[in-house]
């Protein structure tokens, strides 16, 4: 991605409890997705650039924004279709969603490459929505990385609530911020499917706060039980994100009761 160069990537050191329990570690504060100054203060751009700068900036918000919007309120196939049509489209979707992150004061994919760094390379990877697939190029595991659109031989264009794994055949699911569609219970169906153990989920705390609207966490972590898996770990430590860890159960009974998935609001960006 054009704009990959300027995305702060900060490589934290917490570590995570490896036992069986689910265990919950404290919110610090609440996420606000209030952002900071845009640009650094240290140099300042010409005046003449100034204006055209701001105009472009402009535009390109906007668009990002309509095009976030639009992942979240469309389904899986919806969003394929939507950028297969139109794949330049995708790139301005992903310079704009650099430009929100590099506000971040910690990436969450630098927190899964963390949890990942700690364990066996030998893991087989699944990234579940990869973006510019910078996971797989930060750890050493064999990644599978799928998007709605591949600008790199290394991603996988797909709906990934249909990817091209085999059954049970990857050690470990990732969704970075990715729970974007209005079916992503599908997604998660879909790494109940090819997975072996393991299910790393990083989301947009604001979509996990039920003060402002959002999802019970536990409700949805319920959720993501009852498709088969058991809650390990969820960390509300980070301002922005929250990580759930989950491992899959070895015997589910897929026959079970319908599952209750509660609604997971858009992660609206606001004007900068
Ligand atoms: N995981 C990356 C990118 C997060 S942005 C990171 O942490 O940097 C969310 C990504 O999920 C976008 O690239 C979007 O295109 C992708 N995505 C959303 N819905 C998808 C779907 N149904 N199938 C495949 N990719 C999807």
């Amino acid at each position: 991605m054009k704009e990959q160069g300027k995305r702060k990537r900060k490589r934290g050191r917490q570590r995570h409890p490896q036992n069986q329990q689910s265990k919950t570690i404290t919110k610090h504060g609440k996420q606000t997705l209030q952002h900071q100054p845009s640009t650094s203060a240290t140099s300042k751009p010409p005046k003449s650039s100034t204006f055209l700068d701001k105009m472009r900036a402009r535009l390109s918000g906007g668009h990002f924004r309509m095009l976030n919007e639009k992942l979240y309120t469309c389904t899986g196939k919806e969003a394929l279709d939507y950028f297969t049509e139109n794949p330049a489209l995708f790139d301005m979707y992903h310079s704009g969603y650099q430009e929100q992150m590099s506000h971040w004061p910690e990436l969450p994919v630098n927190k899964i490459a963390e949890w990942l760094n700690g364990r066996s390379p030998s893991l087989v990877v699944a990234d579940f929505g990869c973006g510019d697939a910078h996971l797989a190029k930060i750890v050493k595991n064999k990644v599978f990385s799928f998007d709605l659109i591949s600008n790199d031989p290394s991603v996988i264009a797909c709906d990934m609530s249909n990817t091209s794994l085999d059954s049970s055949s990857v050690d470990v699911a990732v969704f970075c911020l990715s729970l974007m569609g209005t079916d992503f219970p599908s997604y998660l169906q879909e790494a109940h499917r090819v997975l072996k153990p393991k299910l790393l989920i990083a989301e947009v705390k604001s979509r996990f706060d039920p003060n402002t609207g959002g999802a019970d966490p536990k409700d949805f972590s319920r959720a993501v039980c009852d498709l088969g898996f058991a809650s390990e770990l969820t960390d509300f430590s980070n301002k922005m994100f929250i990580l759930l860890y989950f491992k899959k159960k070895e015997k589910h009974d897929s026959e079970s009761k319908e599952i209750e998935w509660p609604e997971l609001k858009p992660c609206l960006y606001k004007r900068r």
